[in-house]
């Protein structure tokens, strides 16, 4: 057993088309964009075709709006193959990769798996990433940052110039990989723009998803932002951009072009994560803020217990367990699903 793992209760139910609400995999709730379908459904038109130009288009859109040129950018089938590639790569040889206690441990468990070490600082009293900790903390045989904001699986955010300022002193020492699977979910204007550390020169990652507010988890398209060579180097992980499918390519730029339909889950998911946040507090439960597309909050049941009790209601979710307290990662579905959901959760407490 590892020393950073949460531990980590769940499994996928054997009887997952039984469950009235899936809210177990932070998935867009709401579907793809029309929009994204239509594009989606022309370009198998043209799926003979290897997707020269296509990536090429999205590239420039994303560059244009990042304030970075498109060789900083490299496309990818969901953002999972950019953390493994980063994970192979900065495991080879050994070393450290320094992050958080409670974050998304998919590329930690990899390169933990390859030969790294992991050393996770605690987070702070708030739930957040203690960068102090984490700059007091590099050491000379540190590979590696991991961050990940909004964090999953607490939702918290870390204010936008502290980590900015953290990035500039500890970038140019060792490579900071910031995980913004959930960025979409900031209000557009408060969103942290980090791709302006990269456009400085500095060696920063920036990892981020379709899968999220454009719905793509099934489609998988995902990019990573980051220096032409550390791109380099970390495609030679990769299968190539061309593992991303023209049809997955064309229902993306469809989807980046949508902000009406961007604005509209947004908004959604703000109304049914404040509902289930209010009626978890008003149960006398203490919420941790989230500024993401789900919620984790401490239960008085053990994880597998309460996650069997959910899931017999209908409900999938998510449990945890850090420093022996159980938690329930509920990840934020429709307001019908999240009604669904405290009812079962108010069947299953009690
Ligand atoms: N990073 C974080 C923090 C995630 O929560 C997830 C998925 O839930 C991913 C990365 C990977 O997502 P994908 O490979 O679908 O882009």
């Amino acid at each position: 057993q590892s020393a950073f793992t949460n531990e980590f209760a769940f499994t996928t139910p054997p009887d997952m088309p039984k469950l009235r609400a899936r809210l177990f995999a932070n998935e867009n709730p709401l579907g793809i964009a029309p929009s994204a379908k239509e594009a989606l459904i022309k370009a198998a038109d043209i799926g003979n075709r290897y997707a020269w130009m296509e990536f090429g288009q999205l590239k420039q859109l994303l560059a244009v709006d990042e304030g970075v040129k498109p060789e900083n950018i490299m496309m990818s089938p969901g953002s999972s193959d950019i953390l493994m590639a980063a994970a192979d790569h900065f495991a080879k040889g050994g070393g450290t990769i320094l992050t958080s206690t409670m974050t998304y441990d998919d590329l930690l468990q990899r390169a933990e798996k390859f030969g790294a070490k992991i050393k996770a600082m605690p987070m702070t009293k708030d739930f957040k990433f203690d960068l102090p900790a984490i700059k007091a903390n590099i050491t000379p045989d540190v590979k590696m940052v991991y961050i990940v904001n909004p964090n999953n699986p607490t939702g918290t955010i870390i204010p936008t110039a502290e980590l900015e300022a953290f990035c500039r002193e500890v970038a140019p020492k060792v490579p900071v990989f910031i995980d913004e699977a959930y960025i979409d979910f900031y209000e557009p204007a408060d969103r942290p723009k980090l791709g302006k550390l990269v456009a400085d020169g500095l060696n920063v990652i920036l990892a981020r998803t379709f899968s999220k507010i454009h719905g793509f988890a099934g489609l998988r398209l995902g990019y990573a932002i980051a220096q032409p060579d550390m791109l380099k180097t970390l495609h030679a992980y990769t299968n190539g951009e061309f593992a991303v499918s023209i049809t997955t390519l064309m229902a993306g730029i469809a989807s980046y072009k949508d902000k009406d339909w961007q604005n509209h889950c947004r908004a959604e998911n703000a109304k049914a994560r404040t509902y289930t946040t209010k009626a978890l507090t008003d149960m006398g439960y203490e919420v941790i803020p989230s500024s993401a597309n789900f919620i984790l909050f401490p239960i008085r049941m053990k994880t597998k217990t309460f996650e069997n009790q959910m899931f017999a209601n209908g409900i999938g979710i998510q449990t945890r367990e850090f420093s022996g307290q159980p938690y329930c990662r509920v990840s934020v579905g429709t307001m019908e699903e999240m009604v669904m959901f405290m009812d079962g959760f108010k069947k299953v407490v009690g």
